[in-house]
């Protein structure tokens, strides 16, 4: 699949819920509603667009929402998926915060899943609780460990944000070193009615990679995992540090993705609101070509580039969606 601009597309993100165990403040709000049942991809679904996907070029799958582990039954799908990898499928991965881990490392590891991505904004206990409105620290590190004695490689994400998570990435750094993980520091991304402010919480990672190189040895790196992290080798740690800017740097350029909400609404770009309908087409019994003429249709709509700026007259997000709904 190549889209008008020439970019290949190899990369599927697919958000199996709408819904989460977690409130992070940056991501929603309070009182979210979630969807009805009814309206969620089934598991067949889900798998059935998946292997379309697979048939036509995608490479690496990630599986996220909302919170993908705490979808019933989830594992039935990584191990659907999973069967796959070799088969056109190169990589079946994950983004979790964290919480059921403990429960499903194993099962992940077993399913062919190498990597997984567990968001941790912070170390500090009465922080965290803050941060996510009600979780426990202690339910999202026994699950990062679980999965590092199951063997998968942990890569921590932590959305960086002025004011409250800003004076720890030193000690972060340093946390992930000692057990061996990769940092990604992510900056803000004005989606979704969060009931808050953004542009309080707005830091740009320019000035975080500045202060940490007062402490740090940050080595410019080749280092790419297919998506818009800039990666730098940490030579103290042996680890990785990664900077997700999509406000101060556009990284259009090289997208190599497209994302699947648990509705079945294709998007095609993170920040623009152009999207295809698969759900429709799915119930409507389409056979497997349709399905397939109708993602390549899509391919070819996808745009250059997001446009994302915080409209602080209105304080509206750039994008209406929440990044639960399209899978962060
Ligand atoms: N629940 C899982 C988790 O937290 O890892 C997967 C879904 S979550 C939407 C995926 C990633 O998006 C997380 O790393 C989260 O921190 C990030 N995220 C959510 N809202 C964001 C926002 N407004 N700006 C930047 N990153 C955001
Ligand atoms: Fe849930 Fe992930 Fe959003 Fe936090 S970032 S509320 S864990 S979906």
């Amino acid at each position: 699949m190549i889209d008008p601009f020439g970019r290949k597309i190899t990369y599927l993100r697919v958000s199996v819920t709408d819904r989460c165990d977690l409130r992070c403040v940056y991501c929603m709000a309070e009182d979210m509603s979630f969807l009805p049942k009814r309206d969620l991809l089934t598991l067949e679904e889900l798998e059935r667009l998946c292997a379309a996907f697979i048939r036509l070029g995608t490479t690496k799958l990630r599986i996220t929402g909302g919170e993908p582990l705490v979808r019933r039954d989830v594992m039935r799908l990584f191990g659907a998926l999973g069967s796959r990898i070799g088969q056109g499928l190169e990589e079946l991965t994950v983004t979790t915060n964290g919480t059921q881990l403990a429960r499903h490392a194993e099962a992940l590891a077993a399913s062919g899943v190498k990597r997984i991505n567990v968001s941790l904004d912070t170390l500090d206990p009465a922080r965290f609780t803050r941060m996510t409105r009600w979780g426990r620290i202690e339910q999202t590190l026994d699950g990062i460990f679980a999965a590092k004695a199951a063997g998968l490689a942990v890569k921590i994400n932590a959305v960086a944000m002025k004011g409250v998570n800003e004076d720890e990435f030193d000690a972060m750094l340093a946390w992930c070193g000692e057990h061996g993980f990769d940092l990604c520091l992510i900056e803000t991304m004005p989606m979704g009615d969060i009931s808050g402010d953004r542009t309080d919480q707005y830091l740009p990672l320019s000035i975080v990679r500045a202060r940490l190189r007062k402490t740090w040895t940050l080595q410019d790196t080749d280092y790419r995992t297919g998506g818009p992290a800039r990666y730098f080798d940490v030579a103290e740690t042996g680890r990785r540090i990664g900077f997700i800017t999509p406000m101060t740097h556009n990284f259009c350029e090289s997208c190599n993705r497209v994302r699947l909400t648990c509705t079945g609404t294709l998007y095609m770009c993170l920040g623009q609101e152009d999207s295809a309908d698969f759900r429709t087409l799915l119930r409507a019994g389409a056979t497997d070509a349709a399905l397939e003429a109708a993602i390549q249709e899509a391919i070819a709509r996808k745009p250059k580039g997001h446009d994302f700026i915080i409209d602080r007259r209105h304080d509206k997000p750039a994008v209406p969606r929440h990044m639960s709904v399209t899978g962060g």
